[in-house]
């Protein structure tokens, strides 16, 4: 039965009132709390169902038939609600506004909030080292406008962005936003790109917020970001039904301040996981992050994302992370100090948008009580931070807040004695109360001669006397016992003053619960008008967190302070890809990066495996943690500021669906070409390889002279084309360099090291054998090998032959091995019968 076909007049109240909160929420899955239950109804019912593996059932609703209906009980909705928006659904939850028991008749209900995939901000479910970002696009006829919000700490950003769609993805990729409001004129194809390559979820929305939030809106000046404020904000605040007073203003983003990095330079170069496994593991990130509070975890990554260019700003933040590096002292105090802070930042979110409970509020507190430790610790580095202590929010937390509070604020147990007095008062009273029942027991025993009379409690029946079925008859008139419930084996009494007694308790029970929510909600809110005061304090602490991990990185892994230079000179000395490094411990070859303001290309050959792509990526690497502020892996180090890195090493990614490998190959390199300035890296790993030898070459060649002569950006170009090495000859700004290895005996080696010069050894069947392709493929392409180099239809005497293959090579040893002199005839016979078995794994 679906919900349009419904006669409406038949409808019980209940679900007449339904109908009327769902016909306002048509794009969501209504949850409708019902008792100790949330249902959904009609096609929710059935969505659920599916979606969460549960039973649907039906419900009786004044029709001949019953309403489909599914549902979830209230203490555990949330796994469902994540599920469901992780799926890209939308839910909207009706609660009931009154207490049942006040009312006659169905109780009131009301939407009470919406969530979607970016704004279920669940602290159990969100990633506390990322951003939740929900994002508004603006299209006008020059540019698109990018609002983004993460209502879990109230941040609101803005951007804008040259008018093109593949830039746009890319930032709202680059950023990992995860739900994109849109207005009527956005591109269908880019929709489409968005939700089915992506999973990102879009929602058009062409309205724009009226009167709300218009000191936020006025402190910008500009109108374009006005309106994209607007337009985010009807969304979150009309639809979703937020409240975003936390966020108190807008950073407007400038790409013209900091490196600029496309997603597959950041996936490429693995800054946040890895290309293979897409872990954290291995990245970058997981390197350079020893943060030790969650905000300074999404610090470091915003840095990351975001190398600065201007050299005092990247300077002042090498000083912070120098100051930490010497001070061990101060450091390590520091690092204890804000091992207690919490994450206040999601903190102060809650307060305003979220669920918050007493815990929190003590979270809270404990956090605060660590500030004026690290208020002194900061003075006395002399940073230039400001650290605010919040000392009243402190006092105020101490003195009211609990100390071991329930998870629910609606039971009581939230506030301290001494802070308010009504609240006190009463819980004397209840105290006395249940003083008063504790010993009765005692009185009501002697007082009866009934030895094993007991006064218990239960929420139907409230407090009784109970005795066994066999004493009954011992009970007097006199004593007034009035019987409240017979079980099987024992009767239960209630008497004048238990009753008195018990009102006393409930009573008091009742308006202490009362009492201590609005407490709490009192305390919430002077915590609320402090918030902005919080957020600068989370903001800086979270600074403070990510310089200190990024000292202690650089004190683990003996790196060193970047210097900079405006003679576009990048002078590496002993350089290290920190993962690789990191990973391979004491193996890894250190290697020089010299580029002088006259060399603009290093062409790189050497066979595969030896580590060209390792020795280009760690050179973006070292320069992206240069402009963030880090330390860096090697010895010495003097770079020029790089303003764009464009990568196209390793396998092709689908950023354009539908694209060949080879198209995705020349599109990066069309963006690379087209992007990049003098003062820009960019990383060529094999251009060209995607197409057939003379048009990959040729294409390389005239892409590498295209890029010398117009752009004269810092290059690297690896290649296995050794023609292209003579280049260097025509050009002096290209530098031939070399990763060497080592062929000796049929033994390839790895040096890993990187020399001047070219190569004209690949050794590609050579590592093929060592990657243990079968022996007879590797014979077969040394055979094909040798027929190509005859005909030399290009110059390919840089592949020696391969003559014996590895197994071969092992009989050969064996047989070398044989001590003829030494051995009887039947063991001749039995080592010549292994031989003839082991012959027969060779082909001809
Ligand atoms: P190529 O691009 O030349 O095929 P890679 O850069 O992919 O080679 O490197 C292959 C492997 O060699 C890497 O996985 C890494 O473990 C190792 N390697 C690369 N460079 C070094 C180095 N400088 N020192 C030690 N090991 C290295």
């Amino acid at each position: 039965m679906n919900r349009n076909e419904v006669d409406r007049e038949k409808l019980s109240p209940m679900m007449k009132q339904y109908m009327e909160i769902k016909d306002k929420h048509e794009d969501e899955l209504l949850f409708y709390r019902l008792g100790d239950f949330y249902e959904l109804f009609f096609e929710d019912g059935k969505i659920a169902a599916r979606e969460l593996e549960l039973t649907l059932t039906g419900k009786n609703a004044g029709l001949s038939e019953r309403v489909p209906m599914c549902g979830v009980p209230h203490h555990s909705v949330k796994p469902y609600i994540k599920t469901l928006v992780e799926k890209g659904y939308k839910v909207a939850i009706a609660e009931q506004l009154e207490d049942p028991k006040d009312v006659k008749g169905t109780v009131k209900r009301g939407v009470v909030d919406v969530v979607s995939k970016s704004t279920f901000v669940d602290e159990e479910y969100l990633d506390n080292a990322t951003n939740c970002y929900i994002g508004g696009v603006i299209s006008f006829e020059d540019c698109y406008l990018l609002s983004f919000a993460d209502i879990s700490t109230g941040v609101l950003n803005a951007l804008y962005i040259e008018k093109d769609d593949s830039k746009l993805l890319n930032e709202i990729l680059k950023l990992g936003i995860r739900e994109i409001i849109t207005i009527d004129n956005f591109p269908l194809k880019l929709i489409s790109t968005l939700e089915n390559n992506y999973g990102i979820l879009v929602t058009e929305s062409n309205e724009m917020l009226q009167n709300e939030y218009r000191d936020l809106i006025n402190s910008v000046t500009d109108e374009r970001i006005k309106m994209g404020i607007r337009h985010l904000f009807y969304y979150l605040v009309k639809k979703e039904l937020k409240d975003v007073s936390h966020i108190d203003h807008v950073n407007i983003l400038n790409n013209e301040e900091t490196l600029y990095m496309d997603i597959h330079t950041i996936r490429n170069l693995e800054l946040f996981e890895t290309i293979r496994l897409k872990e954290r593991n291995f990245s970058l990130i997981w390197l350079l992050d020893k943060c030790k509070t969650a905000m300074g975890r999404r610090k470091l990554k915003d840095m990351l994302l975001h190398p600065l260019l201007d050299i005092n700003k990247i300077n002042k933040r090498l000083d912070y992370v120098e100051k930490l590096i010497n001070e061990f002292i101060t450091r390590e105090k520091l690092r204890d100090a804000l091992e207690g802070v919490y994450d206040i930042e999601r903190l102060c979110g809650k307060v305003i948008c979220g669920s918050l409970n007493a815990k929190d509020l003590l979270q809270l507190k404990n956090s605060l009580k660590n500030i004026p430790e690290i208020k002194k610790l900061i003075d006395e580095l002399s940073f230039d931070i400001n650290i605010d202590e919040n000392k009243e929010i402190y006092n105020l937390l101490e003195k009211s807040i609990y100390e071991n509070p329930p998870v629910s604020i609606k039971e009581g147990y939230l506030i301290k004695e001494g802070y308010n007095k009504e609240l006190d008062e009463l819980k004397n009273i209840r105290s006395g109360g249940k003083d008063f029942i504790a010993t009765l027991e005692e009185s009501e025993r002697n007082k009866t001669g009934i030895k094993t009379l007991k006064v218990g409690f239960n929420k139907v029946f409230g407090y009784y006397i109970e005795i066994s079925k066999g004493q009954v008859k011992e009970v007097k008139d006199e004593w007034g016992w009035e019987r409240r419930q017979t079980l099987s084996t024992s009767e239960r009494y209630i008497t004048p003053v238990l009753k008195e007694k018990e009102a006393l308790v409930l009573n008091s029970e009742e308006k202490i619960i009362k009492l201590e929510y609005e407490l709490f909600l009192e305390i919430k809110e002077k915590v609320k008008k402090e918030i902005f005061k919080l957020k600068t304090l989370a903001d800086n602490l979270s600074q403070i967190d990510a310089y200190l991990s990024l000292a202690t990185v650089a004190i683990e892994n003996s790196f060193v302070r970047p210097k900079f230079n405006n003679d576009n000179t990048i002078n590496i000395i002993g350089g290290k890809h920190p993962v690789v490094d990191n990973v391979t411990h004491l193996s890894y070859v250190a290697n020089d990066c010299i580029m002088d303001k006259d060399t603009s290309t290093l062409l790189i050959t050497g066979p595969n495996m030896a580590g060209k792509s390792t020795y280009m990526r760690q050179l973006a690497i070292i320069i992206i943690m240069a402009q963030i502020g880090s330390f860096v892996p090697c010895e010495d180090c003097n770079l020029k500021i790089i303003d764009k890195i464009y990568t196209r090493i390793g396998a092709s990614d689908d950023l354009v669906s539908g694209e060949s490998t080879f198209m995705v190959e020349m599109l990066e390199a069309k963006n690379a070409i087209e992007g990049a300035t003098e003062n820009s890296l960019i990383l060529f790993d094999e251009l060209g390889r995607g197409t057939s030898t003379y048009d990959g070459m040729s294409l390389a060649e005239s892409i590498l002279e295209y890029v010398n002569t117009k752009i004269n950006c810092k290059t690297l170009f690896s290649t296995h084309y050794h023609e292209l090495t003579s280049l260097s000859k025509k050009y002096p700004t290209i530098k031939n360099v070399h990763v060497c290895a080592n062929f000796e005996n049929d033994n390839l080696t790895f040096l890993h090291k990187v020399k001047d010069g070219p190569t004209d050894k690949s050794y590609g069947i050579q590592v093929a054998s060592l990657a243990g392709l079968t022996d007879s493929i590797i014979k077969n392409a040394s055979e094909h090998l040798k027929k190509y180099e005859q005909n030399k239809p290009r110059k390919m005497n840089e592949q020696i032959s391969f003559t014996f293959p590895k197994k071969e090579n092992e009989l050969k040893k064996e047989i070398d091995a044989i001590n003829i002199l030494n051995i009887t005839p039947m063991e001749a016979m039995n080592i010549l019968y292994k031989l003839k078995e082991k012959s027969k794994d060779y082909e001809e």
